[in-house]
């Protein structure tokens, strides 16, 4: 968009420069997609008066769009938001495709010459929409998504605003790639890229706020540490890449069986801790079975056939069994030396350890204990 036309689009139209300048000033500091996206409606909405936006990603790959945002007016909601907030599609006919190909406005009057046209599907209704625009959100030549902007009355999006939201959606566009970008640095940072889980270096950070969090408030946390049961063999038997799937496999199970607020991790190779907030020994103790009854029912298909794996698990619990994060890591791992020692495929506290150690069950003194790096 020339920056000549804008400024004289601007100029002529009723609405003052410097709404128009602080809309986009805004735009600039959004950090996350989200926080973009809430203040592309504020910038569109300083613009225009609107009854409903939407924000409509476009992924190249796989030829998809995604509704990411909606904004309507509760009391009297133009388009039925809910429906929209969940939309997904593959290219079509409809006004959203065809301005992501274009990399232009559609309708370029700003009016619908058929209201029933779809905008993105045939199933979404936008009927009572007499003014209505779907701008490409350009950043460079590529056209990422869509920011649609609807008025149920008529000749709202004439050609001063048209211009001057163009600009905005391509300002939208830039600050929103630079969100997504942001977005994945941080997942890359925070999580091993083989499983999708936490990374031992986040995990020791959650690990340490969990802790400091359960000391003042008074209440438990239970660490589990996770060891695949003879993971070399499968390597060996299977090779290294149905390793890699069953890793992932197993990392799974362990975002799967825990509760939202738990932190799976991957601790390390066939290694994996769990973080579990607020629970007491029998309760940690619990979703350590389940996790260890899951990951035994579990098939992995291979060329080879079907292949199924057990792991073993050591518990420590915060403040129990000790309060410094060094020494549950060793405790937990202490559970599970004793569990590997006694056959494997089995769940052992720190508590049940000791209790072996004391009844002079053996199986070795703490120096042959393998650190769990
Ligand atoms: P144990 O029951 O005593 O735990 O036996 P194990 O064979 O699992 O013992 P060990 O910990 O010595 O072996 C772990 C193996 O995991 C060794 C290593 O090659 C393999 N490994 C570590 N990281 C990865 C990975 O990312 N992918 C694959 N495929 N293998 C890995
Ligand atoms: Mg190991
Ligand atoms: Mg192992």
């Amino acid at each position: 968009m020339q920056a000549e036309q804008v400024f004289r689009a601007v100029e002529r139209s009723k609405y003052e420069f410097e709404r128009f300048y602080q809309a986009a000033a805004m735009l600039g500091r959004a950090l996350t997609p989200e926080q973009v996206m809430e203040t592309a409606f504020d910038a569109a909405a300083a613009i225009v008066e609107y009854d409903a936006g939407v924000i409509a990603l476009y992924d190249r790959e796989s030829k998809r769009h995604r509704v990411e945002a909606v904004r309507v007016d509760a009391q009297a909601p133009l388009v039925d938001a809910e429906a929209l907030r969940a939309l997904e599609f593959k290219d079509n006919t409809g006004l959203a495709s065809m301005v992501v190909k274009n990399r232009h406005y559609l309708p370029s009057s700003g009016e619908p010459r058929d209201l029933s046209a779809p905008v993105y599907t045939r199933k979404v209704k936008v009927d009572d929409a007499r003014s209505l625009l779907v701008l490409p959100l350009l950043a460079g030549d590529e056209a990422i998504g869509t920011l649609t902007l609807m008025a149920r009355a008529e000749k709202r999006f004439g050609r001063d605003v048209r211009e001057m939201l163009s600009v905005i959606a391509n300002q939208v566009a830039v600050s929103l790639e630079n969100g997504l970008l942001y977005k994945r640095m941080e997942t890359m940072a925070t999580t091993d890229g083989l499983t999708g889980l936490t990374n031992h270096r986040t995990f020791q950070e959650r690990f340490a706020e969990m802790i400091e969090r359960a000391d003042r408030h008074g209440t438990k946390v239970a660490l589990l540490l996770c060891d695949v049961d003879h993971f070399k063999k499968v390597n060996d038997n299977f090779g290294h890449p149905v390793g890699d799937e069953v890793l992932r496999r197993v990392a799974r199970v362990l975002q799967e069986v825990p509760r939202r607020i738990d932190v799976p991790a991957r601790y390390g190779g066939e290694e994996f801790a769990v973080l579990l907030d607020n629970v007491d020994l029998a309760q940690a103790r619990q979703v350590a079975e389940r996790l260890r009854t899951e990951i035994e029912k579990m098939v992995v298909e291979t060329e080879k056939g079907p292949l199924r794996v057990t792991e073993s698990v050591g518990i420590a619990l915060f403040p129990d069994d000790g309060r410094e994060r060094s020494v549950l890591i060793e405790r937990a791992d202490l559970g599970l030396y004793h569990a590997k020692h006694n056959g494997r495929n089995q769940v052992v506290t720190y508590g049940e350890y000791l209790a072996h150690q004391k009844s002079g069950g053996g199986g070795g003194g703490k120096e042959e204990v393998k650190k769990a790096s």
